[in-house]
């Protein structure tokens, strides 16, 4: 373990590793294992029954698995962490073990695809109710808490606008009306942003974004409280979201690279942002770290940097927005984002696809919208692979 005063590349680096006592091995083999066997039936009780450490199954637990999670704990400043095979697959876990039927959840109506679908389609199926608030509203968040709300839960910063929540003010809300308050900081990535530090009790990722790093692991992870990580890893144990100990060493390499990749990422969006903002076909930038963003502020307090998500409206209609896209050359035309490579999407054609023309006006997804999720390529590069596809349109 390293200690918590250390900087936040050397916890990546060394936290939760431990070298390997049989070979000497510096990195963490992949424990590439299905099942654990024991010397003795006591050997193997005291493992079940918790008395011991150890690992019997990987759908409970594996020591590759496991060392990503204590990695995680040190960067998130979480008492634990539980790792999942998808952030979907944290964000189900998540929600099933905090609420039941009954229960009320309040939640941002800005929201990754598959999360609305859970919240809109599933949770409502086990009786549990959303209603769905503007992420920079406080006071509409706070009035929409119910006598049986059991959780709020935010994004931050939103996808693809951008949007920032105040997470100190929910955070104080939640703690004041005894409400878990659950933050998917994946655009910040715990590089950018700690949501515990401002009294968040739990925070969710998609690893395949920001902290794979790669676009070549898909991975969740879940990080807060002891007690709710205990539960929480007893129902990964129902619902068998477990990664695979492969995907988990991908990640724990990713990992070790975040704040250097981070550094990348967040440099390339001000740049980025910047270029835009001052381009002439240019209607409309939405990044945090601009001064013209509207949450500029409570951005600079409560994050390091502003990601390398960078959305923008043309100056155009459907058709030029689309032209540009597929002008793009050396920005790949591809959902996600975190990764080495930078992606483009026209978010009407891709993550908003299936949503009523009603509700994208409500988001702002104009047609015209496109989003950069930068990569960590030469600034000059990518605004050059820009700057040729504004010229075709
Ligand atoms: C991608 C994403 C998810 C879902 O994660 P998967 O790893 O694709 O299951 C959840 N929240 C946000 C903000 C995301 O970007």
């Amino acid at each position: 373990m390293v200690s918590k005063s250390k900087g936040f590349s050397t916890r990546a680096v060394h936290a939760g590793e431990k070298r390997d006592p049989s070979t000497g091995a510096v990195i963490t083999p992949i424990y590439e294992t299905s099942v654990f066997g024991f010397s003795s039936t006591k050997e193997l009780i005291d493992v079940m029954s918790e008395k011991a450490e150890g690992y019997t199954y990987t759908r409970y637990g594996n020591p590759t698995v496991r060392t990503v999670e204590r990695k995680m704990v040190e960067l998130e400043g979480s008492e634990d962490a539980t790792i999942f095979s998808s952030g979907m697959a944290a964000i189900a876990t998540t929600m099933l073990t905090l609420t039941s039927s009954g229960d009320h959840v309040v939640s941002t109506r800005d929201l990754y695809g598959g999360t609305l679908a859970f919240f809109k389609d599933v949770l409502p199926k086990f009786g549990v109710d959303v209603s769905f608030v503007e992420a920079t509203d406080f006071d509409e968040i706070k009035s929409a808490v119910q006598r049986n709300t059991r959780v709020i839960f935010a994004e931050t910063p939103t996808n693809p606008t951008l949007k920032v929540v105040n997470v100190s003010k929910v955070a104080k809300l939640g703690r004041k009306r005894g409400i878990t308050v659950v933050v998917d900081s994946t655009f910040a990535s715990p590089y950018n942003l700690q949501p515990l530090r401002f009294g968040v009790d739990i925070v969710v990722h998609s690893a395949t974004k920001y902290l794979g790093g790669h676009n070549d692991v898909t991975a969740g992870v879940a990080c807060g409280p002891e007690d709710f990580m205990h539960k929480l890893k007893e129902m990964r144990k129902h619902l068998g979201g477990t990664l695979d100990p492969h995907a988990a060493w991908l990640l724990l390499r990713g990992l070790k690279t975040l704040g250097l990749r981070m550094e990348r990422h967040n440099s390339n969006g001000i740049k980025i942002a910047r270029y835009l903002e001052k381009h002439p076909k240019v209607k409309r930038v939405y990044y945090p770290g601009l001064p013209s963003h509207p949450q500029h502020s409570i951005a600079r307090k409560q994050m390091r940097g502003f990601g390398g998500v960078v959305s923008f409206e043309l100056d155009g209609d459907f058709e030029t927005t689309m032209k540009f896209v597929d002008n793009l050359k050396l920005c790949f035309l591809a959902a996600s984002l975190g990764g080495a490579e930078t992606l483009a999407t026209q978010p009407v054609t891709c993550s908003h696809y299936y949503v009523s023309a009603e509700d994208r006006k409500k988001a702002g997804i104009t047609d015209e919208l496109i989003r950069l999720a930068l990569g960590i390529e030469d600034p000059e590069d990518i605004i050059a692979d820009l700057d040729q596809a504004f010229n075709k349109t």
